[in-house]
C-alpha cells in the first residue's frame, strides 16, 4: 500500500514564533516565496494571533498587507492560519458578528485553511467560526488541543473529534503545542481517530522534548495523512521536526512525500542567514528540554515567558514558576496550556511565586475563568479557590459568547476615521490598545519598527548616514580586537535618542531612552517604598491600567483600588485596610515597580 504523506510547513508562522519571539519580517519572507511555492507543500502556515500581534506591536507592519503580499507571492500553495475559535486572534471572546466578519475578511485576503482551536477544547466555542469558514468556501480544520491529565483520555479526544465532524470540519488536527506527545501515545490516538472518522488527520507537534519526529513517524504508521514541519534551519527545539529530515526519512518508502529535497535544502540555507538577523530574540531554552513532560509548558510560552521574565529582571525564578504551573493547572480543572489559558495559568503561577504566597493575588483572568467565561473547564475546578476568587457571583454554564451582543458597529464607531477599511476595524477589534496606536502612527506617518541589534560579525559596510565625525574605539574582548565607531548621537522623538554603532564596519542604529528622562516621565523609581499598613503597592513590575479611587474616597478593606497590567494579564490591587484615600501617586499608563507606594490610605 502506498500512501503519500502531505506536508504543512510552519516556517512563516510557528517556526519563528517558537524560536524568535515571532519577529520575522515580511521583507525576509518575500524573497524566498518563489522557491517555497515550487516545493509542493499541502499548505504553508502563515498567520495567527502572535504573528498578527507582533506585526502591529513591534514590526509596525499591517498584518493584512503581509497576508495579501504572501498570497500574491505564493499563488500555487494553500495559505493556512491558526484561529482561536471565538477568541479569533485576541484574548477575549468576541460576539458572533465579529467572528463572522473576521473569518470572511481573512478568507478574502488570502487564507485557504483555518485551523480552529479552543483553549479549553470546549467545542461550543468553535461552532460559529467553523460555520463562517464553510460559508466562505474554505477548509475548516477542527483541532484537538493535546494535553495529558486524569480527564484527557483517548475516548474524550475521539468524542471531541466526532462533535467537530458533525459541525462540518474538513479535517482534524492534533495540536501538541507543548511537545507532550510520546510516540506510542500518538500512534494510539491517531489510530482511534482514523478508526472513528473518515477525515484526514494532521499531527502538529513541538520538538521541545526531542521526540516529535518519532511521534510523527508513529502517527504516519497509524494512518495520519499530514505532518507539520519547519525548514531545518528553524526547526527542532521548541519548533517542529525539520522538513528536510522528515522528507529524507520517508523517501523511497510507501509514505514518500514526493517533495524536492534539494530545493528545500536551498530554502534551508536562506533561512539560516535570516535567523542570524534576529539573534537577539533567540530563547535561552532552544535545546532539548524534557521538563515539558512534567510541567507541560508550551514552547511559545517558554520563550515568551523567558523574555518577559528577563525584562523584569526575574529570570532566576523560572524554575519555581515552571514548578508552580502544574499546580495552578490542577486547581483550574486541567485546561490545556495554549493561548489564552497558557497566559492565564502562567501569570497566576508567576504571581503565586513572586508574592511568596499562593493566590494572595488573583488575576482578573483567573476570576473570569472560574466564572466559566472562557468556557467549560475539562475537569473539576477547586471550589474553595473559586469561592475565594469570585465570592457569591454566579458561574455561567452557557457558551460565553451567548452573553455578548453584536459589537461590530460599536467597534467601528470607536475607531472611527482612523480605520480606512473593515480590515483596520478588525485590527482594532483584535488589539484595542496597540491596534489603535498602530493606526494612529500610520495616520501620522511615524510607524517605526523596533531596532534590531547588529549581527556580531561583519565585513566593512558603510554606516547609514549619521552626522559628525565618528568617534573610534579599539576594544579587546576575550583576546579578540574590534574596531568600534559611534556616529550621530541625536534626538529621535518621545525623549528617545539614537546613534549609529559600527563594529568592524558593520553598522546598526541604536535607539535608547535615557534613564533620567524615562524615570522622570513615568514616575517609576521616584516613589517611596511602602511601609504603613494603608500603603497600596504591587508585587510585580507593570503598568497602571486604571485608577478606581480618588483622594478623599472612603474605601473598604479588600476593595479594588487599582488595576495593573503585567505580562498581558490584568490584576486588581485591593485596599489593604479600610479608611480614606489620602493620596494617589499614580495615573493611568504609569509604569510601577514592586513595593512602591501607589496609593495611601489612612
Ligand atoms: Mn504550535
Amino acid at each position: 500500500m502506498t500512501k503519500k504523506i502531505t506536508v504543512t510547513d510552519t516556517i512563516l508562522r510557528d517556526a519563528h514564533q517558537s524560536l524568535l519571539a515571532t519577529r520575522m519580517r515580511t521583507e525576509d519572507m518575500l524573497p524566498i516565496c518563489d522557491k517555497l511555492d515550487k516545493v509542493g507543500y499541502w499548505s504553508l502556515e502563515v498567520w495567527g494571533g502572535a504573528t498578527f500581534d507582533a506585526c502591529v506591536r513591534f514590526l509596525k507592519e499591517d498584518p493584512w498587507e503581509r497576508l495579501r503580499k504572501l498570497k500574491a507571492a505564493l499563488p500555487n500553495t494553500r495559505l493556512q492560519m491558526l484561529l482561536r475559535g471565538q477568541n479569533l486572534l485576541g484574548y477575549r471572546h468576541y460576539s458572533d458578528d465579529v467572528v463572522r466578519a473576521f473569518v470572511a475578511k481573512a478568507a478574502v485576503n488570502g487564507i485557504d485553511v483555518f485551523r480552529i482551536f479552543d483553549a479549553m477544547n470546549d467545542v461550543r466555542n468553535l461552532r460559529v467560526s467553523i460555520e463562517a469558514v464553510k460559508a466562505a468556501g474554505k477548509h475548516a480544520q477542527g483541532t484537538i488541543c493535546y494535553t495529558t491529565s486524569p480527564v484527557h483520555t483517548i475516548d474524550a479526544f475521539v468524542t471531541q473529534a466526532k462533535v467537530m465532524a458533525d459541525m462540518g470540519v474538513d479535517s482534524i488536527a492534533i495540536k501538541d503545542m507543548a511537545g507532550l506527545l510520546t510516540p506510542y501515545a500518538t500512534g494510539e490516538l491517531v489510530a482511534a481517530l482514523k478508526d472513528a472518522l473518515p477525515l484526514e488527520v494532521v499531527v502538529h507537534s513541538h520538538d521541545t522534548a526531542g521526540v516529535a519526529s518519532m511521534c510523527q513517524l508513529k502517527a504516519i504508521e497509524n494512518g495520519a495523512d499530514r505532518i507539520d514541519t519547519a525548514i531545518s534551519s528553524m526547526a527542532w527545539g521548541t519548533s517542529h521536526p525539520g522538513t528536510e529530515s522528515m522528507v529524507a526519512a520517508l523517501r523511497g518508502t510507501p509514505y514518500d512525500t514526493g517533495l524536492d529535497l534539494e530545493l528545500i535544502q536551498e530554502i534551508g540555507l536562506y533561512f539560516y542567514a535570516v535567523r542570524k538577523k534576529y539573534h537577539q530574540f533567540e530563547s535561552e531554552f532552544t535545546g532539548v528540554d524534557t521538563r515539558v513532560q512534567v510541567n507541560q509548558v508550551p514552547g511559545g510560552m517558554i520563550s515568551n515567558l523567558a523574555n518577559q521574565l528577563k525584562e523584569q529582571g526575574a529570570l532566576n525564578r523560572m524554575d519555581e514558576v515552571l514548578a508552580e504551573i502544574p499546580k495552578v493547572r490542577a486547581d483550574l480543572g486541567y485546561p490545556p496550556l495554549v493561548t489564552p489559558t497558557s497566559q492565564i495559568v502562567g501569570t497566576q503561577a508567576f504571581f503565586n511565586v513572586l508574592a511568596g504566597e499562593r493566590y494572595k493575588t488573583i488575576t482578573n483572568e483567573v476570576k473570569l475563568y472560574l466564572q466559566g467565561r472562557y468556557g467549560r473547564a475539562p475537569g473539576q475546578v477547586d471550589e474553595k479557590l473559586r469561592r475565594q476568587a469570585i465570592g457569591s457571583e454566579d458561574v455561567i454554564d452557557v457558551r460565553p459568547a451567548d452573553l455578548l451582543k453584536p459589537e461590530l458597529a460599536k467597534l467601528r464607531g470607536e475607531i472611527g476615521a482612523l480605520a480606512k477599511s473593515e480590515e483596520d476595524v478588525l485590527t482594532y477589534a483584535m488589539f484595542p490598545d496597540i491596534g489603535r496606536k498602530f493606526l494612529e502612527e500610520r495616520e501620522a506617518g511615524t510607524l517605526t519598527p523596533e531596532t534590531l541589534l547588529p549581527i556580531p560579525s561583519g565585513n566593512g559596510v558603510a554606516a547609514p548616514g549619521g552626522e559628525g565625525v565618528p568617534t573610534e574605539f579599539v576594544i579587546d574582548v576575550h583576546g579578540e580586537t574590534y574596531r568600534v565607531d559611534i556616529t550621530g548621537v541625536g534626538i529621535k522623538g518621545e525623549g528617545k535618542r539614537h546613534f549609529y554603532l559600527s563594529i568592524d564596519g558593520m553598522p546598526e542604529e541604536v535607539v535608547f531612552e535615557p534613564l533620567n528622562e524615562f524615570v522622570g516621565g513615568s514616575g517609576a523609581g521616584k516613589r517611596k517604598q511602602a511601609s504603613a499598613p494603608g500603603d497600596v503597592s504591587t508585587t510585580m513590575p507593570g503598568n497602571i491600567v486604571d485608577v478606581l479611587v480618588k483622594e478623599g474616597d472612603a474605601v473598604k478593606a479588600g476593595q479594588a483600588v487599582l488595576i495593573t497590567e503585567a505580562m498581558k494579564m490584568e490584576t486588581e490591587v485591593q485596599a489593604p485596610i479600610a479608611g480614606t484615600v489620602k493620596a494617589v501617586h499614580v495615573a493611568k499608563g504609569d509604569r510601577v515597580n514592586p513595593g512602591e507606594v501607589l496609593i495611601e490610605i489612612a
